[in-house]
């Protein structure tokens, strides 16, 4: 087989246990997935009133471009409409980022300890990567930059940051914007960005006329609470965009996904009650990691990583047999870690309680069975 060589040191993602998969596997009657952070308040109604209107629709293609909602999100933005691009979440963004600029010849700079996508889509496209060491959760913004060479074709800044919730604030973005070349791409993934209340978060959409290499993507699978349908966007210079354009499947996105993400952004009012509840629940888990002295990042996202001190897997495991999927920090490297999605307050409130027990229980969880 004459296979891409790269894709030999690349095994397929591993999807967790489904869950029916888990009420069968342990017999629980409800199971609480709190291991993607996605919404555990679903989302707006509007949503669901729209897509119902558009089911005698399905015969047709859907818009190439998302029109109707582009056209919408440019007046929410107020930026022009060649600023956005359309994906299957803003995974297939970065897939299209990947695909468009980088090569065996360039090299591409990220955390250590941050969203596995972009290393993958790296991997896969043959670049030399470059990870940077991360400072308790965060960014390394200075030792980005002194990795960053002429060859460095992309940037990759999660912020706020997955898995640990902690972010890049305006200052250390605008210096390094104003360090690397301009035909070097900072790329934003903003992933998060609707829960964030960092005051000095950057207002990266203002940047984009100042900063043509710089590159925003956002999601409606987050907060807005649309991850099944799969939709998600970038900002960007309309150069960028068009050569996104170019790599692209032309009907990318659903009609489906784009009636529906227009129906979420017209509900700005559901997301600041999901922010507003998330905020407070996440309160619930600081007090909890105070109470037992536990250390974990300040997030600014609907998840928490939690330094537990044991086993995660096996506290993951364990989690599991109670109808409770959260994600092990072994992901990346931190197997004594636990990433949990912030929940509803009877979510939270029973998955720390199964926590305590753990913690009271000093290593051995066979103890509680
Ligand atoms: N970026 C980050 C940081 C994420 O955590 C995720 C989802 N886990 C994504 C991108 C992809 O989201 P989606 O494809 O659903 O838009």
């Amino acid at each position: 087989m004459k296979a891409r060589s790269h894709l030999k040191k690349l095994t397929p993602y591993q999807p967790g246990m489904g869950i029916d998969e888990v009420k069968k596997a342990y017999g629980v009657k409800t199971v609480v997935k709190l291991a993607s952070n996605e919404n555990p308040y679903g989302c707006s109604e509007e949503v669901v009133k729209a897509l119902h209107r558009e089911l005698s629709n399905l015969f047709l293609y859907p818009s190439a471009n998302a029109d109707p909602l582009r056209q919408k999100m440019a007046s929410y933005y107020q930026i022009s409409p060649e600023c956005l691009l359309f994906g299957k979440g803003t995974d297939e963004i970065i897939h299209l980022l990947a695909r468009a600029f980088l090569n065996q010849e360039v090299n591409t700079v990220m955390s250590d300890f941050t969203f596995p996508q972009y290393k993958k889509n790296a991997v896969i496209e043959g670049a030399e990567i470059r990870e940077i060491p991360h400072v308790k959760g965060k960014h390394d913004i200075p030792r980005i930059i002194e990795a960053v060479d002429q060859k460095t074709s992309i940037v990759w800044i999660c912020n706020p940051n997955n898995p640990s919730g902690e972010y890049v604030n305006e200052k250390e973005l605008l210096q390094l914007l104003n360090e690397v070349d301009s035909d070097t791409l900072v790329v934003c993934d903003e992933a998060y960005f609707e829960y964030v209340d960092a005051i000095d978060f950057p207002d990266t959409v203002s940047l984009i006329d100042r900063y043509p290499n710089l590159v925003v993507t956002r999601t409606f699978s987050k907060a807005y609470g649309l991850a099944a349908l799969r939709i998600g966007y970038c900002i960007a210079h309309p150069d960028v965009i068009s050569l996104l354009q170019v790599v692209k499947d032309t009907f990318n996105t659903s009609h489906l996904a784009q009636v529906a993400a227009l129906a979420a952004l017209n509900d700005q009012h559901f997301v600041h009650e999901c922010k507003r509840k998330n905020r407070q629940e996440l309160e619930e888990y600081y007090t909890f990691c105070w109470r037992f002295g536990l250390s974990y990042y300040p997030s600014q996202t609907n998840f928490i990583f939690i330094e537990l001190r044991r086993d995660c897997d096996k506290i993951a495991g364990y989690l599991l047999t109670k109808g409770y999927i959260v994600r092990s920090g072994s992901t990346w490297g931190s197997p004594t870690g636990l990433r949990i999605t912030i929940g509803d307050s009877i979510q939270n409130d029973t998955l720390i309680a199964y926590l305590t027990q753990l913690l009271r229980t000093k290593d051995d969880i066979s103890l509680l069975n």
